[in-house]
């Protein structure tokens, strides 16, 4: 698969014309969003020297993903490789392993020099079983999928139809399991081949995944790694690292003066929810 050419296409502005899914509807928004609606009528234009089959218009239209949008880190550092295991510093080498390990989970296998670039979605495993080939590797899929990412940002799927856009050709009835990097929620214009939908034209507005393979999480990956940024190439990882709360100092508590009394008041603090430490998301920054 053109796997550079697909990342290349995901990260066009939502005006794009076309995107691996297909070819943009004119107004996504302006689709229903349910399974029983039928389809707007107007969009329902048989493709551009289509055949039709028995008045059946089996077009697909995709409209642009509207991608997720990762969340942005609230602090960034560096990680300097050359103060690996010095006395008193922080790059150890486990550390350097747990945030090699969340890379490695960030970065999807491309035909990118590099080999890899960073996922520009969620990555979650997709177990799914195909309900019909909507063409050019897409099928619309019975999936279930677990939560992904800080919070649950991509939230679970338990039997819910998505749009997959899968490596290899499958048919109606496949299943399988693949590792998917959420792309956005699409609409889908098409006929359904299916009951209990067979014949009727409608927009589904579902959740699309793009299969792909992320790196090896192994010593040898790790190696391979630590030369790249030996070499010259900036790469970075997140993670949510737990930090003392600013606001009270890691007490969990701020100190407020009570007049003709000896001691403070306690007041607790609502940054932190009286725990003293906070959960936030950094970017860790890699350099030789
Ligand atoms: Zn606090």
């Amino acid at each position: 698969m053109k796997f550079r050419l697909l990342l290349a296409l995901l990260v066009l502005p939502l005006g794009a014309q076309t995107t691996p899914f297909g070819t943009k509807v004119s107004d996504p928004s302006a689709a229903p969003a349910t399974t029983t609606a039928p389809a707007a009528a107007p969009a329902a234009a048989p493709a551009a020297g289509g055949v039709s089959d028995e008045f059946v218009d089996n077009s697909v239209q995709v409209s642009p993903f509207r991608p997720t949008l990762l969340p942005e880190a609230k602090s960034t550092r560096t990680f300097q490789l050359s103060k690996l295991n010095r006395l008193g510093s922080t790059e150890t080498t486990k550390e350097l392993q747990r945030l090699y390990s969340a890379f490695a989970t960030q970065s999807i296998v491309d035909g990118s020099p590099a080999g890899s670039s960073k996922a520009v979605g969620y990555l979650t495993t997709v177990t799914y079983s195909v309900l019909q080939d909507l063409g050019d590797n897409r099928y619309l899929a019975k999936a279930a999928w677990p939560a992904s990412g800080p919070n649950e940002a991509l939230a679970a799927g338990v039997d819910t139809m998505a749009l997959l856009l899968l490596e290899k050709p499958a048919k109606a009835g496949d299943t399988g399991k693949i590792t998917g990097m959420h792309v956005g929620t699409v609409a889908v214009l098409f006929t359904p081949d299916f009951a209990p939908l067979k014949g009727r034209r409608l927009t589904l507005r579902r959740e699309a995944f793009l299969e792909c393979a992320t790196l090896e999480d192994s010593p040898a990956g790790l190696q391979r790694f630590v030369e790249a940024i030996t070499a010259g190439a900036e790469l970075s990882a997140t993670t949510n690292e737990t930090i003392p709360c600013k606001k009270c100092g890691g007490l969990g508590f701020t100190r407020e003066a009570q007049k003709g009394q000896l001691l403070d008041k306690r007041v607790p603090c609502a940054d932190c929810a009286s725990t003293g430490k906070l959960i936030i998301a950094v970017e860790t920054k890699f350099v030789p």
